[in-house]
């Protein structure tokens, strides 16, 4: 655990990386910035009663029935200040000592990942979380299919914990199991028996799935022969399947799926788009025969939003940028920037530049205000000029994170989220898999990280 995730930077006195500062000061007035939403200013318990993905990126997606819902935030919590909660999660943390481990995804708000002992990508996180077998509890500070993936890592013992429930994910919400398995057979109608290898030992289908997925999807994935992805390993990952079959349905993200084979050399035309509403996803036979690469219809709505315009812009506005951008953009967008790389690529690529240099970034907000403020050598900042983040992330508020805390203080666990074994089983296979293609890097302490 000695990795560095973001290196610590002095931090200049005007610096605030709060997105959450930045939109108080919009909606007060006090700031010429704007916002995708003003109720981004209010605390997600409003929102936890209402159906939908809450304020921000994902304000426009449709959310499953029977999402996962969160019950009302006692009103201490809810009406407490934020120096109240930052001294009551001090509180509990010091009171729980090693009993627990607090997880902060990059994309999370620095009111909350300030308190974190580890800051990372998902499975980062979940890795971190491996650090300590004997922690009674890991309360994850990101979204659903992150906790999911913590529980199926650590000790059957280990309680792991997402403060607010109605975090979710709306691209992880786009591949639903019922739809996937429908797919699956749908597919097996073209391509026959899909688990016998052909002479040249491939089977017409290995079926690949980005971390940001349920688990059962990727238990869905490990019964039929297939492998999770991250955004750092999706090549080597499309390799090992390439090896093993004639093609791959990848999900949820078409973008990282599309961006990933087309850098691999497979051509446009052979990666049909499978949209789960139509008959054969919407292709033709011959489409599906000919293909290398079936892209499921799902997106992020953080990265959608990001633009060639608005790089056009930042390059008018600032001569010589380097412009940076997550592989979960849309491909004009990564075809028009500098470079594309994972949040752990944005930031490596940052902390090795020797010279000052401006950056525009393409991924989510609060990951792009904690680099800049730690980075002051360098301008950094959001290539979307809105103040959007994820909807769901954002519902992670440290009134939620004080709530879990004290509960274990007092003896009880709250949020649990558990896989059930028929799940786990084939998910852990997939994510095996990937561990055997490529082993991801090393956690490291937030002590020399930036939060
Ligand atoms: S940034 Fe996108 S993929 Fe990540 S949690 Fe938010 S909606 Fe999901």
């Amino acid at each position: 655990m000695t990795a560095t995730l973001l290196t610590l930077q002095p931090r200049p006195q005007d610096a605030d990386p709060s997105v959450d500062h930045a939109i108080q000061a919009i909606v007060a007035g006090a700031s010429t910035a704007e916002t995708c939403n003003t109720d981004l200013a209010e605390g997600p318990w409003t929102f936890d009663v209402r159906p939908g993905y809450g304020p921000g990126s994902s304000m426009g997606d449709v959310i499953p029935t029977g999402s996962p819902r969160q019950g009302e935030l006692p009103a201490q919590y809810r009406e407490a200040s934020d120096d109240e909660l930052d001294a009551r999660i001090v509180a509990a943390k010091a009171a729980l000592g090693d009993r627990v481990v607090v997880l902060g995804h990059f994309y999370q708000r620095e009111e909350v990942v300030r308190h974190a002992d580890y800051v990372g990508d998902s499975f980062q996180l979940a890795n971190a979380a491996l650090e300590h077998p004997n922690a009674e509890a890991i309360v994850f500070c990101g979204v659903h299919f992150m906790a999911e993936t913590a529980d199926l890592l650590s000790q059957p013992q280990q309680a792991v914990i997402l403060p607010n429930l109605a975090a979710g994910c709306s691209m992880a919400d786009m591949a639903d199991i019922d739809q996937v398995e429908e797919c699956w057979e749908q597919l097996s109608e073209i391509y026959g028996d899909m688990d016998t290898p052909d002479a040249d030992g491939l089977v017409p289908v290995i079926p690949v799935t980005y971390m940001n997925s349920s688990a059962a999807i990727k238990g869905f994935v490990g019964r039929h022969g297939g492998i999770v992805c991250t955004s750092s390993n999706a090549r080597t990952v499309l390799e090992w399947a390439f090896e093993r079959g004639r093609r791959v349905l990848f999900f949820p993200d078409q973008h990282l799926g599309r961006n990933t084979a087309k850098a691999m050399g497979v051509p446009l035309e052979q990666m049909p788009m499978w949209n789960p509403r139509k008959p054969f996803g919407g292709s033709t036979a011959a489409e599906l025969a000919d293909s290398r690469v079936i892209l499921w219809h799902g997106f992020c709505s953080v990265h959608r939003r990001f633009t060639v315009d608005q790089i056009d812009q930042a390059r008018a506005a600032h001569p010589g940028v380097r412009v940076i951008v997550h592989p979960e953009c849309p491909m004009a967008v990564v075809d028009a920037a500098d470079e594309a790389g994972s949040t752990d690529y944005i930031r490596k690529a940052i902390e090795a530049a020797t010279e000052p240099t401006t950056f525009a970034i393409g991924t989510e907000v609060n990951l792009v205000q904690r680099l800049a403020a730690a980075n002051p050598q360098h301008e950094i900042f959001c290539l979307d000029p809105v103040v959007c983040p994820c909807s769901t992330m954002y519902r992670i508020h440290p009134g939620y994170l004080a709530w879990v805390l004290d509960g274990l203080v007092e003896g009880e666990v709250r949020n649990r989220i558990e896989v059930p074994l028929d799940v786990a089983e084939p998910a852990r296979l997939a994510l095996e898999r990937m561990l055997a293609a490529k082993p991801p890097a090393a956690p490291a302490p937030v002590a020399e990280s930036l939060s």
